[in-house]
């Protein structure tokens, strides 16, 4: 019997017998058989013609249908079912042709089913890929927003807290300046403890503020011509009695364009590196060393804080400089600024990462794990763009030439920052 004969005498069989295995139930069964009937009448053109092109329609509209539910689930609906039917197909001919006549048959068209199957398989995978884009897009978006508010936050309660803070700062000079001449040095010694309390809230509120500039872009650069070795060395001064504390060893490299001139912020550089630096302090045990190098590269200035203490994960090597990188681990959040993994609010690094990107450079870490016991220690690097001119890359890229002065109350006045630009 021929092809088409055969294809013929199956039709009603092979609907009914189709439609009773894979409908999913009787409410869809008249749909299902139409669907089965326009597929069968394309597979028999296609068997005349020898263009699968024929069963493009119906493989598209199929590969194309699944439903949002279908799509939530992670097995694949409609190339499932049309797998199926190959091997009902193949049963179907053994059971109601001649052995020759089937083997015929399905010569003809197990070809032609396999090649649908691997259309239909191609279409829903992009139906699929469509959805999860979609799904992607709408969680970022969903992102975004909670990331906005986060900062909204940090700005509105840091301004909110430096009111009070500036009055508790004001009444305390006052009470310092009146038990000056007392006897009651218990006095002095509470005083100097609220003192110090008030020192780290005023530097908290100023990382606050400092995240807030940062992510909304508007942290504006002094840019005066500096010099990394004159930075270093107020580093080397400032840390003295942290390091002597801790037992510990800075050692400060002269390196090659460490006394070149180069442009750009010296206050905010030295927040930069103090960041990065009281962090290699409290995240190495005592008697740990902390190097401070660097080189000369083709258009940038190199430095890198090495240290000898417990190191980062892969993992967190890149967390560590979004704020609030600490992820969650509360147990290291401490009082003391330079006590052995003692965390703060997780602001540092995502400031100094603001602060080196404004500038044009970069910052990583390199570590090769954590590790509390081997102890394999970290090694920031910092990469500035040598600047031959006082241009302020960021700010010419937001605002063209009009750059915008910094007023008084987003300045967050650090500590312990430099006022001399001069080369020591
Ligand atoms: P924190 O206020 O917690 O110190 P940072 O933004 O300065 O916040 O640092 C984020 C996290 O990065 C720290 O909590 C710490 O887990 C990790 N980290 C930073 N520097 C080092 C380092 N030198 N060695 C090991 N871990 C570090």
């Amino acid at each position: 019997m021929a092809v088409q004969a055969s294809l013929q005498k199956l039709r009603p069989i092979w609907v009914e017998r189709i439609s009773r295995e894979l409908a999913a139930g009787e409410g869809v069964r008249a749909g299902f058989e139409e669907q089965l009937q326009r597929f069968y009448t394309l597979l028999e053109q296609t068997v005349v013609t020898g263009d699968t092109a024929w069963l493009d329609p119906i493989l598209y509209d199929w590969g194309h249908a699944p439903t949002e539910s279908n799509l939530e689930q992670a097995d694949y609906h409609v190339s499932f079912v049309l797998d199926r039917m190959i091997s009902l197909t193949i049963d179907i001919a053994g059971d109601h042709l001649e052995d020759k006549d089937a083997l015929e048959l399905l010569a003809a068209i197990v070809p032609i089913l396999a090649h649908s199957l691997g259309v239909v398989i191609r279409y829903e995978m992009e139906t699929r890929v469509a959805h999860i884009s979609k799904e992607l897009g709408s969680v970022q978006e969903k992102l975004q927003v909670l990331d906005q508010n986060k900062s909204k936050f940090i700005s509105v309660a840091a301004h909110e807290l430096k009111t009070p803070l500036t009055l508790i700062e004001g009444y305390t000079s006052m009470m310092v300046d009146l038990v000056q001449n007392s006897e009651q040095a218990s006095m002095k010694s509470y005083l100097s403890g609220v003192n110090t309390g008030i020192l780290r809230l005023r530097g908290i509120i100023d990382d606050m503020i400092d995240v807030s500039l940062i992510d909304n872009h508007l942290l504006t650069l002094n840019i005066q011509p500096l010099w990394t070795s004159h930075l270093l060395n107020l580093i080397r001064n400032e840390f003295k009695k942290p390091i002597a504390e801790r037992k510990q060893t800075l050692n400060v490299i002269d390196f090659e364009g460490s006394e070149m001139m180069i442009y750009g912020d010296s206050e905010r550089l030295y927040q930069a590196l103090h960041n990065v630096i009281t962090n290699a302090i409290k995240y190495t045990p005592d008697k740990g060393t902390i190097t401070i190098d660097g080189r000369l590269l083709p258009g940038f200035v190199e430095i890198t804080i090495k240290d000898t203490g417990i190191g980062i994960s892969p993992e967190e090597q890149t967390l560590i400089f979004d704020k609030f990188g600490q992820l969650g681990r509360a147990d290291l959040h401490s009082s003391g600024k330079i006590k052995f993994k003692g965390g703060g609010p997780g602001l540092g690094l995502s400031i100094t990462r603001g602060i080196i990107e404004t500038h044009g450079g970069t910052i990583w870490v390199e570590s090769a794990g954590y590790d509390e016991v081997k102890l394999p220690g970290s090694i920031f690097h910092i990469l500035l763009p040598i600047r031959t001119e006082p241009t302020n890359p960021v700010m010419l890229k937001f605002f063209g030439n009009n750059e915008p002065q910094q007023t008084e109350t987003e300045t967050s006045g650090k500590e312990n920052t430099p006022t001399n630009n001069s080369p020591s």
